[in-house]
């Protein structure tokens, strides 16, 4: 902003702001206060359980339209990770998870599953997080654009290992191969623990075909498929 005057020119006073002091405070408060109106937290606390000595921390968030999703930090000797949602609520259905049970509400945006991880940053201070896992509520690979895309940013800008990101899922088979298509050398963990519908085993398929799609690939991509039954 330039400077609407100097010196003796100036309607300010000895004792008093100048007049480009009071301008330039007064749009300074505009600005902030726009900024507060246009980046408007996607997340707000509901709650926040500390466990394990402090070393696993559990928040439920809402989000502005009153969807909720979890997220949970935990911390070790070696490394501090933050385990992400990327829908609220699920569509998969998997029969031992509270998540399926009570059905899909929406997709995240990218800043909502950004947001987690940047709180996850700041809780975790002094220590550096390390490690983003997308194992939270939902299915990551049928929010694939925002999954995608999430994983990019914290990759390029957080500076954040691609072998230290890790995208779990039942295994929706078009996607997985999609993923490998990225060029991402992130770690994939295909949940043999998790049920499936049987309506959706068109779109889920077996652990043997997961495992021939994704192998099929595995020189110019770096994807690691891994077990974590
Ligand atoms: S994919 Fe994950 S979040 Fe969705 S129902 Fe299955 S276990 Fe729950």
């Amino acid at each position: 902003m330039v400077s609407l005057a100097t010196g003796s020119s100036s309607s300010g006073t000895a004792c008093g702001p100048k007049l480009s002091d009071r301008r330039g405070d007064h749009d300074s408060q505009i600005a902030a206060r726009e900024a507060r109106e246009q980046f408007v937290p996607a997340l707000s606390v509901l709650t926040d359980v500390h466990s394990d000595r402090g070393a696993t921390r559990k928040w439920v968030f809402a989000l502005h339209d009153g969807a909720t999703i979890e997220t949970v930090l935990m911390t070790y000797e070696d490394r501090v990770t933050v385990c992400v949602s990327s829908q609220a609520g699920c569509a998969m259905g998997c029969t031992f998870c509270a998540t399926g049970q009570a059905g899909f509400s929406r997709q995240l945006s990218v800043g909502e599953v950004l947001e987690q991880v940047m709180f996850a940053v700041r809780a975790a201070a002094p220590r550096r997080l390390s490690n983003v896992v997308f194992m939270g509520m939902g299915e990551p690979l049928a929010n694939y654009r925002v999954t995608v895309s999430a994983l990019g940013r914290l990759h390029d800008y957080r500076g954040l290992s691609a072998r230290h990101l890790t995208v779990s899922t039942v295994g929706v088979a078009p996607a997985i191969e999609r993923l490998a298509r990225e060029g991402l050398p992130l770690t994939l963990a295909v949940s043999l623990q998790r049920g499936q519908r049987r309506d959706e085993k068109r779109t889920v398929p077996s652990i043997v075909a997961i495992r021939s799609r994704v192998c099929a690939r595995p020189a110019n991509t770096g994807l690691r498929p891994r077990r974590d039954a």
